[in-house]
């Protein structure tokens, strides 16, 4: 509790810290002082659908995180273009399209999608399109698909399965879930083990990558959730859920002494120290 008390005091709070700040739950919380995410630049896109809806808020790391893991697909393929939904809302918290996005730690993307012939496709201007398990698009006859060239359209294993590699391997984010179907994870982890991906990186996505038991299957687009950073859990920000085996020690070590040099040197260092 002392630490604590002295963080308070010698680092930046909520009100002075001049970044993001996460608070809360992701289903009960606000994100402050956001990060915008830009309409458009290298490798990525907000479809106009999106545009419309203003949920461009995020934390700092998360907004960055997704620039550079569409810039890292782009890399590889100069037509790549992700489709980037929402994040949270400008305050944050509550939402009548989302249970959870509250907290500037979650963001829906879209697939990238291809040719029949492995081209590249621009991102869906107006819609979600569900794929199956082959990597087909699927009809949905309730609600017919806005945008009329989705049966043109494949999932695109390869283009997928580097924008989730690139945000496992970004060390300012640490991925918590990725929800999306069954059938897609299969078909995910296939092709990266057909294609020889690192072990650890399959692993990774395997553990990580869930349909929800709860909510809509994601058979139509990423819902990425990242772990709150160190410095906002000194804020309040909390972490609902699972704590995979690799995030437990950042966990355990995580906390005011290590955010807070000064508060921690204060505790340890008596003043004869500098005499
Ligand atoms: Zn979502």
């Amino acid at each position: 509790m002392l630490a604590f008390g002295l963080g308070g005091c010698a680092g930046p709070n909520l009100f002075t810290d001049l970044g993001s700040v996460s608070t809360g739950t992701v289903n009960e919380g606000r994100v402050r002082n956001p990060q915008r995410m830009p309409l458009a630049g290298r490798g990525w896109r907000v479809p106009p659908r999106w545009e419309r809806r203003k949920f461009h808020y995020g934390t700092d790391e998360l907004i960055a995180a997704v620039q550079r893991a569409a810039g890292r697909v782009r890399s590889h393929h100069h037509r790549a273009t992700l489709g980037v939904a929402d994040f949270s809302r400008k305050t944050g918290g509550r939402s009548i399209w989302h249970r959870s996005h509250h907290a500037g730690r979650d963001v829906d993307l879209l697939f990238y999608t291809m040719t029949a012939k492995g081209r590249p496709m621009p991102p869906l201007r107006e819609g979600m399109v569900k794929f199956d398990g082959q990597g087909k698009p699927v009809a949905n006859d309730e609600k017919p698909y806005p945008d009329d060239d989705w049966q043109a359209r494949r999932f695109d294993a390869r283009r997928n399965w580097q924008l989730l590699e690139a945000f496992f391997t970004d060390a300012s984010v640490r991925v918590q879930w990725v929800f999306v179907s069954d059938e897609i994870k299969d078909h995910l982890l296939q092709w990266a083990q057909r294609h020889d991906r690192a072990a650890w990186l399959v692993e990774y996505a395997r553990t990580v990558m869930r349909q929800p038991g709860d909510s809509a299957p994601h058979d139509d687009h990423f819902h990425v959730r990242v772990y709150c950073t160190r410095s906002d859990r000194f804020h309040g920000c909390q972490d609902s859920g699972v704590v995979w085996q690799h995030e437990k020690k950042t966990f355990k070590y995580s906390g005011p002494e290590r955010y807070d040099p000064l508060a921690w040197r204060l505790l340890l260092g008596p003043p004869r120290t500098l005499l």
